[in-house]
């Protein structure tokens, strides 16, 4: 499990960084439109700031 804390203090999750990017993605979309969030930045968020969480 991939976990990202957004700076609203919102966590997202998902199975892999593919799909998190997505979560990222939808996420910013609806709560941060003004970010205007970009495929690939959100892919470089995952990548600076996800973390592995376990199932618990
Ligand atoms: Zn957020």
């Amino acid at each position: 499990m991939r976990v990202i804390d957004c700076d609203c203090g919102q966590t997202l999750r998902a199975a892999n960084d593919d799909d998190l990017a997505t979560e990222v993605r939808e996420h910013a979309d609806e709560g941060h439109p003004d970010m205007q969030l970009t495929d690939d930045q959100a892919r470089e968020l995952v990548v600076d700031r996800a973390y592995e969480a376990s199932d618990s």
